[in-house]
């Protein structure tokens, strides 16, 4: 070992990182069997999850949405999105098929980082409070066509982008925080009663009726239906990454007129032995607020990516000097790369890789470097965004093999039933397969264009021609937070809605 050892100190610092990048990119590949056998997982994995509560890592949440919009809806209505570092106010105001959405306003508050590592209640009278000054501001033209007076009370549809245990459309239980938030208690109360106790004690008008509680996911869909009834799915790719859609095949406890659910599959926390974890990765969940839980969200989701980088060239500075000697406090610093930096040390194809040099040196302090080094930089990036896009695209294609949309396989199970999957040499494209689109929102989906060019790809390689030429993702911008004032529009008690 010793005399190996002296040998591998005699190699330049890039060589020894070299090493390290190879074993990194070794444990990161996703070549197009483990992707195929990653979304077969998946389609059987949701498939448990909602035989039964408990059956899968895949929670694979009731929504209570039945009913999706369609362009009728009608009258001002408000939403609240909270969802990552930022939440969101928004009023509506909806004017039928015709008019559909005739004005809307919105603003954007960040959340103060030590309200995410507080109270719930600090967290909700800080949100209420802001929420009170926004509705305050509510101008006449939001009146038109819907008679409203000041005194009355506004519905709204609170989109809440962790996972929840619903009891009902605007009733719901925390199951977790997520994301980096660690607030000590909630977990286990219902969303929408600390939400209200908190306007309670802001007394006073506006009054408000949450009238739905959705996560996020479900807010894109159902903001993506309001448009195109082709919309199946609703997928956030952001901090966090997860997806909800269209089940057909509900388990026999769930009774529904239709026959169909949206089903919030809280995507982040599918597991699979497929998976090409690293030991950075298992570092970096042992160390994480929630060690154990949302392991796929840790290897996809725009929160984690800066972070996987930020490790891996932490130990390629320790074990083979990559930097020199450089102080590596920076270096050493949880999530101080984000994955917007990541992106544009990503998206650098100067010659010289200047960008790259640029982001060492303004995030990490580390001053001059060589070519050399940062062309790993460049490396790393490159591997650890192509796994995530990979897995996303897997994750989506697992979606469409249950609901029999991928092009090979039959929908499946009929609860408890699970048909097998078809063998590779059965596979025959069906005919009358139906146009699917994903409404998909998320910061990284939207800014990372490296991530997108490399999921799209993905997509293409694992479905069937026909399956490929029937998919459309489509970027659906904040589509949550109209979404969810839509769907309070569906699920209004007001006399003038269209839906009542
Ligand atoms: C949450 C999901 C949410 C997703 C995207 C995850 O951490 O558990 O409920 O949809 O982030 O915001
Ligand atoms: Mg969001």
């Amino acid at each position: 070992v010793v005399m190996v050892w002296q040998k591998f100190q005699k190699h330049s610092p890039c060589e020894q990182a070299l090493v390290l990048l190879y074993e990194f990119r070794h444990a990161c590949a996703t070549p197009l069997h483990v992707l195929r056998q990653i979304s077969e997982h998946m389609a059987l994995e949701m498939q448990a999850g909602l035989d039964q509560p408990g059956g899968s890592q895949l929670t694979m949440l009731p929504t209570f949405i039945e009913k999706l919009p369609n362009g009728s809806e009608e009258g001002l209505f408000y939403a609240l999105d909270l969802g990552g570092t930022n939440f969101r106010v928004l009023r509506c105001l909806l004017g039928g098929p015709e008019a559909r959405v005739v004005k809307q306003e919105h603003e954007e508050v960040p959340i103060p980082r030590q309200l995410m590592l507080g109270t719930s209640e600090e967290l909700f009278d800080f949100i209420a409070m802001r929420l009170i000054t926004f509705m305050q501001r509510e101008g006449p033209e939001f009146h038109r066509g819907c008679n409203l007076n000041d005194q009355q009370i506004r519905e709204l549809g609170l989109t809440f982008s962790f996972p929840i245990r619903q009891t009902s459309i605007n009733t719901g239980i925390l199951i977790q925080w997520t994301k980096g938030f660690k607030i000590t208690d909630g977990v286990g109360k219902d969303v929408v009663t600390m939400l209200q106790s908190a306007m309670d004690r802001q007394k006073g008008w506006p009054q408000i009726r949450v009238a739905v509680l959705i996560n996020d996911t479900v807010g894109t869909l159902a903001g993506g239906h309001y448009w195109n009834d082709d919309v199946m799915i609703g997928m956030i790719l952001g901090a966090g990454a997860n997806a909800c859609y269209v089940e057909g095949n509900l388990p026999n406890d769930i009774q529904t007129k239709s026959g169909k659910m949206v089903v919030n599959m809280e995507l982040g926390g599918f597991w699979s032995s497929h998976l090409p974890r690293t030991d950075i990765d298992e570092q970096l969940d042992n160390e994480s607020v929630n060690p154990g839980d949302a392991a796929f969200e840790k290897l996809i989701g725009g929160m984690y990516l800066g972070e996987i980088v930020r490790r891996l060239l932490l130990k390629m500075a320790q074990e083979a000097r990559l930097f020199g000697g450089v102080t590596l406090t920076k270096l050493k610093q949880p999530f101080i790369l984000v994955t917007p930096e990541m992106s544009k040390m990503h998206a650098d194809d100067s010659p010289d890789l200047i960008v790259v040099g640029k982001v060492l040196r303004d995030v990490f302090d580390i001053g001059q470097t060589e070519l050399p080094v940062r062309r790993i930089v460049h490396i790393v990036c490159d591997t650890v965004t192509k796994r995530s896009a990979r897995l996303a695209a897997a994750g989506i294609v697992g979606i469409l093999k249950k609901i029999g949309r991928d092009g090979w396989s039959d929908e499946v199970g009929v609860s408890g039933t699970l048909k097998p999957l078809r063998r590779n040499s059965e596979r025959t494209a069906r005919p009358e397969l139906k146009r699917t689109i994903v409404a998909m929102d998320g910061s990284l989906y939207e800014h990372y264009n490296r991530f997108r060019i490399y999921m799209q790809a993905a997509v293409h390689e694992l479905l069937s021609e026909a399956a490929a030429r029937k998919l459309v993702i489509e970027l659906s911008k904040d589509g949550s937070g109209v979404g969810a004032s839509i769907l309070a529009a569906c699920h209004s008690e007001r006399k003038h809605s269209a839906h009542t």
